[in-house]
């Protein structure tokens, strides 16, 4: 019988294990905690789609849906890949109601659609605001019925170590388990890699301290490309808690908020007042830069809605602010600023979502496809359950090669190295590092960035680099966050080197020594890693669609 390991139990990493169970591939399903702890959860506003059949029903259709994402994403999204999530968003929207996702219903018992940034028509189907938990709770329900016959195994508490490569071809993964301490090895036909973004890198932001890239990061060691790094997304609402900074999902100017500063005692509403009525839901990069061009303290209303509207809408963005900030939103306004939300970079991939390395796969947030330089809103959690079915299809599809690989020198090795990290004596704490690294990219990274700042960038990640030997074994933190803290350092320049190479600006990625949005630079930025020596090439013949 085939198998697969996937690696990551958010939305995009169940979608797949689903649908290869349901293909008869046996699955181990891999991830440190349970699904409901996956950053998936955390998702709000919704998922975008035109619905079959519903073309054109308000003016709406897949080809509108197509041109705000690749328009919103900079010209930088792969076309025709953008084409197949667009076409098969309906079809995704009608699966999830499938296997028990409970939409929003409007007046007439439709599911009901909410505007959102950047786009032409509202088309985000949404759960409240609790979409992602929605999805996550009907996939989990899937999952279960795999694992109850045997084609899924579900394992906690593991993580992903290396993966088993010899030749350019992947033979499965290197798993550490944090209970026993130890390295397992597993053997498949296929890997696909679910890791969610790269948030720790920058400490406090709107997702999960589980999305840390160090999986991309061994990866790229490896000899897999990454792709457009450079383009980080800065949600423009959140509010700042000692632990992170709590997304105002875009749902709120999706339902009319609208965002403004005090000047001489009066609202300004800066981006009205430049862009016009639909101003609040520009593009999540335009809102952003604007935000911070302001300077100064930024409100979100939503109070105009009341109640009642706020409580059958967004009921848990209203708990959300009452509890972290005690405000009641049906009174109040929300101080709000920009804070560092999605990766439009990550695992470069083909159509099918293969990396260069064969069966080595990547899907959802940690994969570079659809969103160029910008996410449209909802149109990521679209994106995962997309991607997790194009691979799984890919991988049920393709004839068993058969090949196997000694691992057993590789595993002593490994081990070998995990064994004296564990009595690495010298006295430079781990958390301090990540600390570090965190400062560096909110500090040379930020909306605004140029020359002098990521050079300056550059050079104190060769000194992480050089000080990551120094880094003693911390016994109060997980043993995973002691072996991962150097690829954190890697990826982390490999992510400022993308940005330097990039001399124009582009959605998310600004440069105030570059500001104009040059014609000839619309390429993809593929970074590559040889013995310590970063790679980069710019694409333009769309390699990764074939
Ligand atoms: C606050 C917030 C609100 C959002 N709202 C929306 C929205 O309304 N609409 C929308 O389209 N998008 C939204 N997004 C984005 C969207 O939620 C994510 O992009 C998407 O859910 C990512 O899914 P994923 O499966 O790729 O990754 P995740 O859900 O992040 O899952 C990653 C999985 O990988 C595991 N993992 C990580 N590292 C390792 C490792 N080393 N070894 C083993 N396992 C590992 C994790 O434990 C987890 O199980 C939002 C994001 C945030 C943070």
């Amino acid at each position: 019988m085939k198998s697969a390991v996937v690696i990551g139990a958010g939305i995009s990493g169940m979608s797949c294990a689903i649908d290869l169970a349901r293909a008869g591939v046996r699955v181990m399903l891999i991830s440190p905690f349970s699904s409901e702890r996956s950053q998936s959860v955390m998702a709000a506003g919704g998922i975008n789609a035109v619905l079959p059949g519903a073309e054109n029903e308000n003016g709406d259709s897949v080809a509108s849906h197509m041109e705000d994402t690749i328009k919103g994403g900079s010209y930088l999204g792969g076309k025709k890949a953008v084409k197949g999530l667009c076409e098969n968003a309906g079809e995704i929207i009608r699966y999830l109601e499938g296997i028990g996702t409970v939409f929003s219903l409007d007046g007439e018992g439709k599911p009901d659609k909410r505007a959102f940034g950047g786009q032409s028509y509202k088309r985000t189907f949404y759960c409240g605001a609790s979409t992602g938990k929605q999805i996550v709770t009907a996939m989990i329900m899937e999952v279960r019925r795999y694992e109850a016959t045997g084609l899924i195994d579900h394992r906690l508490w593991m993580y992903f170590h290396s993966a088993l490569i010899e030749d350019s071809v992947c033979h499965g993964v290197l798993l550490f388990n944090e209970i026993t301490g130890k390295l397992e090895a597993v053997l498949s036909d296929a890997v696909v890699m679910a890791t969610g973004g790269q948030n720790r890198l920058f400490g406090k932001t709107t997702g999960s301290t589980q999305c840390d890239g160090y999986a991309v990061s061994k990866l790229f060691t490896q000899g897999a490309e990454l792709k457009n790094l450079e383009f980080i997304q800065y949600h423009p609402t959140s509010i700042e808690t000692t632990q992170k900074k709590m997304l105002i999902s875009e749902a709120v100017r999706g339902e009319g908020g609208r965002l403004f500063y005090e000047e001489n005692g009066k609202r300004v509403y800066f981006m009205e007042d430049k862009y016009g009525p639909r101003g609040n839901l520009m593009t999540r990069d335009v809102v952003s830069r604007e935000m911070d061009a302001a300077k100064r303290d930024i409100f979100l209303d939503i109070s105009f809605l009341g109640k009642e509207e706020i409580e059958r809408r967004i009921p848990e963005v209203r708990d959300l602010c009452l509890k972290y900030r005690g405000l009641d939103i049906s009174r109040e306004s929300i101080p709000v600023s920009p804070a560092v939300h999605f990766f439009m970079g990550g695992l470069a991939v083909h159509l099918n979502h293969e990396t260069c390395i064969r069966n080595l796969f990547a899907v959802g947030e940690c994969a570079s496809m659809y969103h160029g330089a910008n996410r449209l809103g909802g149109n990521s959690l679209l994106a995962a359950v997309y991607s997790g079915k194009v691979a799984a299809k890919e991988i049920a599809e393709r004839k068993s090669e058969n090949k196997t690989m000694d691992y057993s020198t590789v595993l002593e090795r490994e081990s070998r190295k995990l064994d004296e990290l564990r009595n690495n004596k010298s006295s430079f704490p781990v958390a301090y590092m990540r600390d570090m690294i965190a400062n560096t990219m909110n500090e040379k990274l930020g909306i605004v960035r140029n020359k002098e700042s990521l050079e300056k960038g550059i050079e104190d990640m060769d000194y992480y680099l050089s000080a990551a030997e120094k880094i003693s074994y911390d016994k109060s933190v997980l043993m995973y966050e002691n072996y991962s803290i150097t690829g954190l350092i890697i990826l982390a320049k490999a992510i400022i080197i993308s940005a330097n190479e990039r001399k124009e600006s582009r959605g998310s990625h600004f440069r105030s020594d570059y500001p104009e949005t040059d014609e000839n630079s619309a390429y993809a930025t593929i970074i590559s890693y040889d013995e310590g020596r970063y790679k980069l090439r710019q694409d333009r013949e769309h390699f990764y669609e074939d």
